[in-house]
C-alpha cells in the first residue's frame, strides 16, 4: 500500500472575534493510492474544509499534508510538484462552471496551470474530443454554453474537466447531491468506471450513506472536526464500532432514495459536556461516566481504528 495522501495532525481552526471553530482538528489519516475514501459526517462536520485544504483552496493551521511523499503545504504557500495532479468536482455544476466560457473553453482551462509543452499535447482536438466522448457529451456539445445542459450533464463537463491534467487525485465534493435520483446512478456509474480505466485515486464527500457503501473502498466518519471512526467500507458497514456511525447507519436511505432522507443532525440532550469528556458526549445514546475523559484512537480489527470508550 503506498500513500499518495498523507495528513498528520491537520488542523484548520478558523477565529471570528473571539470565538475558535475547529473545522477540523488533529486530523491524522493516510489515503492508499487506488482507495476510494468516503468522508461522511454532517453538516459542518468539516468534510468541504478536509478538500480545500488539499486543493490549496485553504492553508491548514497546523499539522502537516503530504502528497505522494513530499509536504502540500509550506508555510501559508500551496506547492505541488507537477500542477494538475490533483483535481476536484464540486457539489454544485450550476454555480461551479462559468455561464460565459464555451464548454470547450471551460474543459481546457486547468490546463493553463501546466507548462507549455504538456499543454499542448493535452489541449489537442483529438485528446478533447476523446474525452468528451468518454464522458458522455457530443462533439458538437463543445461551443455551447453551460446554460444549454442539464445537471447531469454539466457533472459531465465538470468531470472532463477534472480529467483533463491527467491527474492521479480527484476530490469529489458531494458530486450527485443536486442531482436526481435516476441521473446520479449515471454519474456514480461513469465515476467508477474512469476510476478503474485511469488508475485514479478519489476522496469521496458525502453525507449520504448509501452512495458512500456503493461507491468507497474505506470510510472515515467525521464529527465536528474529528475522525471518530476509519475502517474498510466493510468493516464499517457490518460492524460499526462508534456510536455516532451506528447513528448515520440507522438512517440509511435505499440506495439512490431521495436524498431528504440522508441524514441531519439529530437532537441534542441536556446533558452537560465536561471540558475534558468526549466530543460526542452530548448526543451520545451510549456514553457512561468514564466518558467525562476523551477517549484515543484505537484499533478495532486490522486497519480499522475508533474513538470511543464503549
Ligand atoms: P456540509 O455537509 O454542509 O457541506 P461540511 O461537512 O462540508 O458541511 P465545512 O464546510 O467543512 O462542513 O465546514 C466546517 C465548519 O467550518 C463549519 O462550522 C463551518 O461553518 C466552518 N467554516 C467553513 N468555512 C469557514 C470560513 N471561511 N470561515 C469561518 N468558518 C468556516
Ligand atoms: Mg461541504
Amino acid at each position: 500500500m503506498t500513500a499518495i495522501i498523507e495528513m498528520d495532525q491537520v488542523q484548520k481552526h478558523y477565529t471570528k472575534g473571539k470565538l475558535t471553530i475547529k473545522a477540523l482538528d488533529d486530523t491524522t489519516i493516510s489515503i492508499a493510492e487506488g482507495d476510494v475514501l468516503g468522508l461522511v459526517g454532517e453538516s459542518g462536520s468539516g468534510k468541504s474544509t478536509f478538500g480545500k485544504l488539499l486543493i490549496g483552496l485553504e492553508p491548514p493551521t497546523g499539522g502537516e499534508i503530504r502528497y505522494q511523499g513530499a509536504p502540500l503545504w509550506k508555510k501559508n504557500k500551496y506547492v505541488r510538484r507537477k500542477p494538475g495532479e490533483l483535481q476536484t468536482v464540486f457539489q454544485d455544476p450550476q454555480s461551479s462552471l462559468d455561464p460565459r466560457m464555451t464548454i470547450k473553453e471551460i474543459i481546457i482551462e486547468p490546463l493553463y496551470a501546466l507548462s507549455k509543452n504538456e499543454r499542448k499535447q493535452k489541449e489537442s482536438y483529438d485528446n478533447l474530443l476523446k474525452l468528451i466522448k468518454r464522458v458522455g457529451l457530443k462533439e458538437e456539445h463543445l461551443e455551447r454554453y453551460p446554460h444549454e445542459f442539464s445537471g447531469g450533464q454539466r457533472q459531465r463537463i465538470a468531470i472532463a474537466r477534472a480529467l483533463i491534467t491527467e491527474p492521479s487525485f480527484i476530490i469529489l465534493d458531494e458530486p450527485t447531491s443536486a442531482l436526481d435520483v435516476s441521473v446520479q446512478a449515471q454519474v456514480l456509474n461513469l465515476l467508477k468506471e474512469l476510476k478503474e480505466e485511469r488508475g485514479l485515486t478519489y476522496l469521496f464527500i458525502s453525507h449520504n450513506m448509501s452512495v458512500i457503501k456503493y461507491m468507497c473502498s474505506k470510510v472515515a466518519v467525521l464529527y465536528k472536526g474529528n475522525i471518530v471512526e476509519i475502517g474498510s467500507t466493510e468493516q464499517l458497514f457490518n460492524n460499526p464500532q462508534h456510536p455516532y456511525t451506528e447513528i448515520l447507519l440507522s438512517s440509511l436511505p435505499s440506495l439512490f432514495e431521495n436524498k431528504e432522507k440522508a441524514i441531519e443532525g439529530f437532537a441534542e440532550t441536556a446533558q452537560p459536556k465536561g471540558e475534558n469528556s468526549c466530543i460526542f458526549y452530548e448526543k451520545c445514546p451510549r456514553r457512561t461516566d468514564q466518558c467525562m475523559t476523551s477517549p484515543a484512537l484505537e484499533s478495532r480489527g486490522k486497519d480499522h481504528f475508533a474513538v470511543c470508550h464503549y
